[in-house]
This record gives C-alpha cells, structure tokens and sequence, in this order.
C-alpha cells in the first residue's frame, strides 16, 4: 500500500536490535519503494558519533543482515542519505533541544523505545517535555512488556500518562509473521475450516516454538526470565489467541483485539502436573544451561511444556499443549491441529484408521499443509494412507516473490497506522494475570526443572503430558 512521509526516530539506534532487525527491514522497505523522499530514520542513542559515522555503522549492519547483489550499492546509498543521527541522553538533557530542532511539520512521526524498558519511563517524560509528540504519532515499545502483571501495569500506566492507547505499538514480533495472517486468512476466507473449528470435530491442538540457541549473550535477562515469560506469555499466547478466537466481525484493530483478550480471559489455571518445566544440560561441546548463565543452581526454565484449556463454548473438552525451549534438536515453530478421527471406519481394521491434521508452519519454512487421507496405491485391498495438501508459499506464490519478514510487515503498519498486528495494554495484562499464578505457584512449591539433553526435545515429562492422554507430539520438522 502506498506510504506518505515519515520521520522513524530509532531510540537506541546504535544497539543489537536495531542492527540486527530494524535498520535491515527499513532498508528493504525502502528497496520496495515505502520510503519515499524526504522520509527519514534518525537514530538517536547514547553513543558518541555523527551522522557520516552512523551511515558508515549501518552501512555494515545491512552488508552483514541484507542479501544485496554484488556491486549493487546504489539503493544502499540511497538509503543512507536519508539516515540521521543524534546524540542523545534518555536520562539526561543531551540532545533533546536537537532532536526537537529536526522534527518536520507534515509527515507521520514515530519513535521506536529499542531501549532496555527501564528507560521507557525516562524516553515518554522527555517525549512529552520536550513536545515532540502529535496526536498522531507513534511510539513503539518492544518486549519484554514487564516481568508479571504488577509491572506491566506500571508500564502500561507511564505510557498512558502521556499517550493514547491508539499512538502504542507494542510489538510482538510473532504477529508479523506471513504465516500468522495467513492462519486468519485460513480460518476466515475459506467455508472449509471454521464449521469444524471446535471442540466437536477438533481432538486437541499443539503449539511448539522450538530453538537450537541457548541463552549466552542474554544470560542476565533470561536467567530471570525464563521460557514462561521470555516466549509463553507473548509469543505462544498469541497463537493461542489467534487459532481460538471467535471471528471478529472486521478485521480491525480493536474487533481483533477483542476477540484475542476474551480468548485470555477464557483460560482455567493450569494444574501443576500440566506444566512441565526443563533446563538443558551440556551435549556436542555446548555448555549446559547452568553454565551459560554462571549458576549452578538456578530454577530457571529453558523449556516448558503445558497443557491448558479454554472454559467456552467452542473448545471446552479440547486441550490445547504449549511447548518452547532452547537447545532443541531442530530451529521449528508449528501449530498442528489435530482433527478428531472419522467416527466409524468402513474399511476395516486393516485399513488403518487416519485423521486430517493442519500444520501451520511459522519456521523456519513458513507454510501450510493439511493432512487428507486417501487410498494407498496399488492393487490388493483398500488400505488408507495420509497425503499432505501442501501449501507451502514459496511454490504457491513463485520464487521470486519476496514476502516482507515480520519487522518491515510491523515496521510499516506503525507508519500506516494499523495496530491489528500489536498487542492492546489489556491483552498483555490479561496474559500476565494468567501466567502470574502458575509461575508463583511453582515458585512456592520450589520447583526444580528437569535436566534434559541438548538437541534433543526437551525433558520426558513432555512426552508423558501427552501420552498420558493417549497422544503425541507431532515430529519437529
Ligand atoms: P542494546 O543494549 O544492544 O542497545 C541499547 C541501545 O540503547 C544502544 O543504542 C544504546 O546506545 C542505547 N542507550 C542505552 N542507554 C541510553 C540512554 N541513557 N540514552 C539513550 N540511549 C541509550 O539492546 P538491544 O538488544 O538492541 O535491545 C533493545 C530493546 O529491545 C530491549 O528492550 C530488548 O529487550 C528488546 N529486544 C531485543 C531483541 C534483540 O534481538 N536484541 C529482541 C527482542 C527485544
């Protein structure tokens, strides 16, 4: 779609997030023509450089995170001449009088907070002293959106203090996803799927989000955050949310967010002998867990397994299982929906006894495929055998096709102003009111996770949560 002229001020324009992330989707954002001239990113941080040093570091970002053809650099330079840079204090006085110098009248204004959250307080003080907000401007917030309800609270009300809820862009970078609107394009644009999309026709449905990485380089965050709070409270809710909702009656900001919050606020508890929490141990030359984070008695959780369960009409009786863990034998994320079996075989025993199953792929290959059964080939009697209708998008949609990635998607929809794909604040207070118990209930008890090997899937009490219920987790690739 088309975009007007933006200013995207990056706070903490010089950190891994940026580089790693931000600067590389903006790049090609603005290779696809949404950058248009006089539009500018303005990177504002503490470190001490000006605008020539700043191209030069991002020059190197978007070389090392962007695939650009050899002796291509015209559209890089490009895009660096429409970078800025200014030093700037979110604590201190440094820089705000320049920054406020540069702001330019008539164009859509957003400020990326890719700072630690302890500075966002300091960030919207500032914003707001130094009056460069409009009514339509835009501040985006990364995670982690507190560490329980309590702070999230806190959050919330510092940003509410001086923004509307409709300028706050909090990102998950999950809902970015190609594949995660596709599940909404999937449930929604077809009559095939939502007349069997409850707990009549639906067996259960799994949500693994799975990583090879341990947590070196981020041991300090996570050693107090732990896979609860670091990917179930954001991201694997958020499937959740979107695989159960109720269909909004448009797709639009806050009928989408509706419907998510009343998916949250329709969680039971979850028992304690339905969560199963794990610490990887070292394997294949990697340290363990409790190594990476230098504490050799940590109760933090790398892994975790739940099962949980939704109190309405549609999905009572249908449990939902959660997985996520680092030290996973593969990189996948998936969502599989396992449909019930057919209620009678007319085959025969011999035939063999098949269900559909829709996989929703969101990594490493995003895609789509529904499990059908038909006839397995070949004389003799009638056996049954699964076939997959595939609809991975790279083929769908032709090789050259190039889908935008989760930040360029997100990046923007905040210069659109779309806030569908961003959590509302009582959302993510909702999903901490949910997470808060369980987490102080394990706390309480002392819980101790269970070891298990690197690269592998995680601690045989996930295996059991499942098989205890006569079913399985569906392979990782
Ligand atoms: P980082 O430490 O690499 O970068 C921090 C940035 O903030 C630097 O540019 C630094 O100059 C700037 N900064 C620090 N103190 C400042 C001050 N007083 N005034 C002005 N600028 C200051 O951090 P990061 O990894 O880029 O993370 C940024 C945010 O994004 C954090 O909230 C983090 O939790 C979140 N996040 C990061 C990642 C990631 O992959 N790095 C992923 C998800 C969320």
């Amino acid at each position: 779609g088309l975009v007007g002229i933006f200013d995207l001020v990056v706070f903490g324009g010089t950190g891994d997030l940026a580089r790693r992330k931000i600067l590389p989707a903006l790049f090609k954002r603005f290779c696809a023509g949404q950058m248009p001239k006089p539009s500018r990113l303005i990177g504002a941080a503490r470190t001490d450089m000006d605008t020539e040093a700043y191209r030069a570091f991002v020059r190197i970002a978007i070389k090392e995170f962007v695939d650009i053809p050899d002796g291509d650099d015209a559209a890089l330079e490009a895009f660096l001449a429409q970078l800025e840079y200014v030093v700037l204090d979110a604590r201190g006085d440094t820089g705000w009088a320049t920054l406020q110098g540069m702001m330019a009248p008539d164009r859509v204004r957003a400020f990326y907070f890719s700072v630690g959250p302890g500075l966002f307080e300091d960030l919207a003080c500032k914003l707001h002293q130094w009056n460069l907000t409009e009514d339509d401007s835009r501040i985006v917030v990364e995670k982690p959106f507190g560490r329980d309800l309590e702070t999230a609270q806190e959050l919330n009300a510092i940003l509410a203090a001086h923004f509307h809820e409709s300028q706050i862009y909090r990102i998950d970078h999950y809902l970015g996803k190609e594949t995660v609107q596709n599940l909404m394009a999937v449930r929604f644009g077809n009559m095939l799927f939502e007349p069997l999309w409850n707990s009549q026709y639906i067996d259960h449905i799994q949500i693994t989000v799975a990583e090879t990485v341990g947590v070196a380089g981020r041991d300090v965050y996570y050693e107090r955050a732990g896979a609860m709070r670091d990917m179930v409270q954001n991201h694997l809710m958020q499937l959740l949310c979107l695989i159960a909702m109720e269909p909004p009656a448009k797709f639009e900001p806050d009928a989408v967010r509706d419907e998510k919050l009343k998916v949250i606020r329709a969680l039971d508890p979850v028992e304690p002998h339905h969560i199963v929490r794990g610490q990887y141990t070292s394997a294949d030359g990697v340290a363990s867990y409790r190594e990476d984070v230098g504490n050799d008695r940590s109760k933090t959780e790398s892994f975790m397994a739940l099962k949980c369960h939704l109190s309405n009409w549609r999905w009572a009786g249908t449990p939902f299982y959660l997985r996520t863990g680092k030290r996973m034998e593969v990189r996948n994320s998936k969502i599989t929906v396992v449909f019930k079996d057919a209620p009678h075989s007319i085959f025969g025993p011999e035939a063999g006894r098949h269900n559909n199953e829709l996989t929703i792929v969101l990594q490493p290959n995003e895609g789509i495929t529904l499990d059908v059964t038909i006839k397995e080939p070949g004389q003799g009697g009638m056996r049954l055998m699964d076939v997959p209708l595939d609809m991975s998008f790279a083929e769908a949609l032709g090789e050259g096709s190039h889908a935008p990635d989760a930040y360029e998607r997100l990046i923007m929809d905040v210069i659109r102003g779309n806030q569908t794909l961003f959590m509302r604040n009582d959302e993510v207070e909702a999903a901490w009111a949910w997470t808060d118990p369980l987490i102080r209930g394990w706390e309480s008890r002392g819980d101790v996770p269970k070891p298990y090997d690197s690269f592998t899937t995680g601690p045989d009490g996930a295996a059991q949560l499942l098989r205890r219920d006569g079913r399985e987790w569906r392979g990782l690739l």
